[in-house]
């Protein structure tokens, strides 16, 4: 497998960085998550442009442009033969000394790794996952925005370790003035009498799929209401689904131990499922 490393392509072994890598030290970087299907690359310009964004916001500098960003992503792609994979950018500040001083780091480490990847969830798409709310919070906008795709994981970490004890596929987070948030690493979509709801994007992460399925579901003359939630609309839902690049569009089926609704994926979500997979296998940059 070969990783494309500060312009080289090189093997796992030598894809090491600095133990003086900020992206190590601090969490000083930013990455994306992005999908190919078939042979093409899904969103890639959303993708990369969100990795810009993430970039900017924490003043660090890209030293490449968006074009030959997306051309590294599909030559990676290309040198490791991969149709069906998951690719990360990773874009750190680059090696500098102990203390924090961005200025110490000359130069951003940029990495894009990929791998053969399937389906995320297996039969859970058909059968439904299930979800666990977290005491860990998600920030709101006032504090270190979580449109920022950084290196610092560590509250989606956390939320992830509750979700594990407490035997859920997936966390959900509230923000710290207790609307509903996000996944760990989707973001979430509500059903109730018929229409759609899901929060905007001030406490959570503006993504992609997300803005995919609130295109498919107004095809299907479905509007959806960017609202603030909170623990009431998530027990009181007919139905639930969460969406990323890593796990689709896909039923989220109890909550707490609580059924949604029937319990089982519901007609709003089932269509979301199917129309998902069809625009991933039929869209996308060769
Ligand atoms: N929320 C978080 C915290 C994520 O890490 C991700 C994954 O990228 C998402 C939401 C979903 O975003 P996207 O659909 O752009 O992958």
């Amino acid at each position: 497998l070969l990783i494309y490393y500060n312009g080289e392509y090189v093997p796992k072994s030598k894809a090491t960085t600095s133990v003086y890598d900020h992206g190590f030290l601090y969490g000083d970087g930013v990455f994306e998550g992005i999908r190919a299907y078939n042979g093409r690359v899904f969103k890639l310009r959303e993708h990369v442009d969100r990795l810009y964004d993430s970039a900017t916001a924490i003043a660090l500098k890209i030293p490449m442009t968006k074009e030959e960003m997306e051309e590294a992503i599909l030559e990676t792609l290309r040198r490791n033969n991969l149709r069906d994979a998951y690719i990360r950018p990773i874009v750190s500040r680059g090696n500098g000394d102990l203390g924090l001083d961005p200025r110490k780091c000359a130069k951003p480490n940029i990495f894009i790794i990929s791998q053969e990847w399937g389906a995320m969830y297996g039969d859970l798409y058909e059968t439904g996952l299930t979800g666990v709310t977290v005491a860990v919070r998600r920030n709101a906008a006032d504090a270190l925005s979580p449109n920022i795709k950084s290196l610092n994981y560590l509250n989606n970490i956390l939320a992830k370790i509750e979700a594990n004890e407490k035997g859920g596929d997936e966390a959900i987070f509230f923000d710290s003035n207790g609307y509903l948030s996000e996944g760990s690493g989707d973001n979430i979509f509500i059903i109730k009498n018929g229409k759609v709801y899901t929060p905007p994007t001030v406490n959570n992460l503006r993504g992609i799929t997300r803005a995919t399925a609130i295109e498919l579901l107004e095809e299907m003359g479905i509007k959806v209401h960017v609202e603030n939630l909170g623990m009431f609309d998530l027990y009181t839902a007919d139905e639930i689904f969460v969406t990323g690049t890593a796990a689709e569009a896909a039923p989220l089926v109890k909550v707490d131990g609580r059924a949604i609704g029937t319990g089982k994926p519901g007609p709003v979500t089932k269509k979301m499922v199917e129309a998902f997979k069809r625009v991933t296998q039929s869209t996308g940059t060769p």
